[in-house]
């Protein structure tokens, strides 16, 4: 599991989490909702230190990744980001390649046999020799989700991966996130897309200024909501 306790970040005077806890178990999704600014992308990336939190706890399976070696937390949180993060001069297959080789100093044939197998599992076993630039953005960011599976993480963090998306691509793209959920993957995914967090999201998150203002299942959130900042919320995106 992955325990969140009293987290703290600041960019400079601004603070931007304040005392953050939460508690995802394995094979769940959590889904963090709230406003613009709230602190949903911030703290996902204190899940995997691509900021530095200034204080609190990050336990995955009981072992903080606060003072993990970057490669192996690399390796055991995954995360897949709104604008695909590709590199545009490699085809697909060599894109979810490079991981394994690079992080996980895997042999180029053997990270070629599970490129191969993950990018087939994402639909996209016909376009594996394409660059970015010859992909879809539906297709690139399925080749960015299959780089995140191919390193066998224990956790994928999801940030608002369809909004960049043509409104036609956003479905696939869900219905691909929601099928992972299914198969049991654990997963942290804060978007917008209301829809996905009711029907998809074992609990939902809602965040407002830097805090976690509430949490629960979908239908306690949703159908439910205690606080008037939560209800607010919900007035102005449903
Ligand atoms: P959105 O829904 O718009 O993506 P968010 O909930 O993901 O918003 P964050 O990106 O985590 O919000 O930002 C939280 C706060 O931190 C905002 O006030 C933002 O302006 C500020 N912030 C984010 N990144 C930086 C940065 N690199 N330097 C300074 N301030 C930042
Ligand atoms: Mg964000």
């Amino acid at each position: 599991s992955l325990a969140v306790s009293d987290l703290d970040m600041a960019y400079g005077d601004v603070e931007v989490l304040r005392g953050v806890g939460l508690t995802v178990r394995p094979g769940t999704v959590t889904c963090i909702i709230g406003p613009s600014g709230s602190g949903k992308s911030t703290l996902l990336r204190c899940l995997n230190r691509l900021v530095e939190p200034r204080g609190g706890e990050v336990l995955l399976d009981g072992e903080s990744i606060l003072t993990m070696k970057p490669e192996k937390l690399r390796r055991r949180v995954g995360m897949v980001f709104q604008h695909f993060n590709l590199f545009p001069d490699h085809t697909a297959l060599e894109n979810v390649m490079l991981a394994l080789v690079k992080i996980k100093s895997m042999p180029r044939e053997e990270a070629r046999r599970i490129a191969e197998a993950r990018l087939a599992d994402v639909g996209l076993a016909s376009r594996m020799h394409h660059k970015p630039a010859g992909l879809s953005g539906g297709q690139q960011q399925r080749v960015a989700i299959a780089r995140a599976l191919a390193m066998d993480p224990e956790v994928i963090l999801f940030d608002e991966v369809t909004s960049a998306l043509d409104p036609e691509l956003v479905k696939g793209v869900l219905e691909l996130m929601a099928d992972l959920g299914r198969r049991g993957m654990t997963m942290v995914v804060v978007t917008h897309e209301m829809g996905f967090a009711r029907k998809v999201a074992d609990q939902v998150v809602f965040m407002d200024e830097g805090r976690v203002v509430e949490a629960g299942s979908p239908a306690a959130i949703f159908d439910n909501p205690q606080s008037p900042r939560l209800k607010r919320f919900l007035a102005e995106v449903l």
